[in-house]
């Protein structure tokens, strides 16, 4: 089966060291299996979108040498399908419209299922639910994280539209995934407890769908433990330093480094990432400290 795996980065700003560090892992994981690397675009929330950020950040992509496969998608244009799988979901009685207010939810975790039969207050704007099945334990082989066992009863019923009208992300990103195809996941550990939503939502979707392969990455937080984000002001990266970058981004990944990588232009220097990546060296932890990565640089 043909390999194809994906990077989907949200435009709510440019790419960071953290992003970069994802975007390269999917990046070589798919390159070395000779596979498709997809790029897609989640913009389905625009109030927290920067204009100009979806071009910033497929300009970044191609300074450093990280090409992708066929057109890049954006959910934003893609409503028809997300509806469509709304449709099957109601069909099949696993969505329902929910008139909860964060205030009703508050220090409720997981959903309380209080309008699973029917919405307590129908007059309200309603949102949509994913009625999971509690009985189903989702349970993969992480690439990175290792075995994983997750009782859907424990994560509850998940907002699939918002009562605004707009798209959650755990439908959307389900049904992109199957029509494009995509074999392999490969993203940050902030999504790991995402993953057994989007199993349960594929064997909704499509039953005879074969599982993807999930893998997830440390994420990169800054010196007070803070994930690199727009929100914590997260430097853009600096395209101009590409072969430094890629060289601290395979640090993160403890992948094997040339010594002479300075001499190097990003070109090769991801030719011989390539041709030496290994996923199953990727540490095994939650949190990877960027100040850490840059202290190895400065050493040699
Ligand atoms: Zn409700």
């Amino acid at each position: 089966m043909q390999y194809v795996g994906r990077f989907a980065p949200t435009p709510s700003g440019p790419l960071h060291f953290g992003s970069l560090v994802t975007a390269l892992a999917s990046w070589l994981d798919a390159r070395s299996h000779q596979g498709q690397w997809l790029v897609r675009m989640e913009d389905l929330d625009p109030p927290r979108e920067m204009p100009g950020a979806s071009d910033r950040i497929l300009q970044t992509l191609e300074d450093l040498g990280l090409t992708w496969d066929g057109p890049v998608v954006y959910q934003s244009q893609r409503s028809e399908a997300y509806s469509a799988a709304l449709e099957t979901l109601q069909n099949q009685g696993q969505a329902f419209p929910c008139s909860c207010t964060r205030k009703e939810l508050a220090g409720l975790t997981p959903y309380p299922g209080y309008c699973r039969q029917a919405p307590r207050h129908p007059e309200r704007p309603l949102a949509w639910r994913f009625a999971v099945n509690p009985e189903l334990t989702a349970e993969w082989l992480d690439g990175v994280q290792g075995l994983q066992s997750w009782p859907l009863s424990q994560l509850g019923d998940v907002v699939i539209k918002r009562k605004d009208g707009f798209w959650a992300y755990q439908l959307a990103v389900t049904v992109d995934d199957l029509e494009q195809g995509v074999t392999q996941v490969v993203r940050g550990i902030d999504l790991l407890d995402s993953t057994p939503w989007q199993i349960n939502l594929l064997n909704c979707l499509q039953p005879d769908t074969r599982p993807f392969h999930y893998s997830h990455l440390p994420v990169i937080v800054n010196a007070s433990g803070q994930k690199l984000s727009k929100q914590n002001l997260a430097p853009a990266i600096e395209t101009r330093n590409a072969s430094e970058l890629l060289y601290r981004a395979l640090l993160a990944l403890n992948q094997p480094v040339l010594k002479d990588w300075r001499k190097e232009n990003p070109h090769d220097l991801l030719n011989w990432a390539v041709s030496h990546w290994q996923l199953n060296r990727v540490p095994r932890v939650a949190h990877l400290k960027e100040e850490s990565i840059q202290a190895c640089t400065s050493t040699d």
